[in-house]
């Protein structure tokens, strides 16, 4: 896990990334616009209705593929378990 509220040192090049603000707590003005743009841009995709229809989507997807194709899952889930499916 990250630590939070690291103290920064002021010329670190990670500073005015939304990752800062969110990862290390840092609250200088170019970390703090850098997470203003960002939320406006998840806004205008569509912000917290698009992240529950796509957790919904999801969910739905899952159950078809657990419920129609049940030796896939499995075998997606045993991969996914033994570390041979990682996020991309
Ligand atoms: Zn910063």
């Amino acid at each position: 896990m990250s630590a939070v509220f690291d103290d920064l040192a002021a010329d670190d090049p990670r500073h005015g990334r939304n990752s800062t603000y969110c990862n290390h707590g840092c609250r200088c003005d170019a970390c703090r616009a850098a997470n203003s743009e960002y939320r406006r841009a998840w806004r205008r995709r569509g912000g917290r209705d698009l992240e529950r229809r796509v957790k919904l989507e999801r969910a739905a997807a899952l159950a078809v593929l657990r419920d129609r194709h049940y030796a896939e899952y499995r075998e997606i889930l045993t991969a996914v378990r033994a570390g041979e499916v990682v996020d991309s």
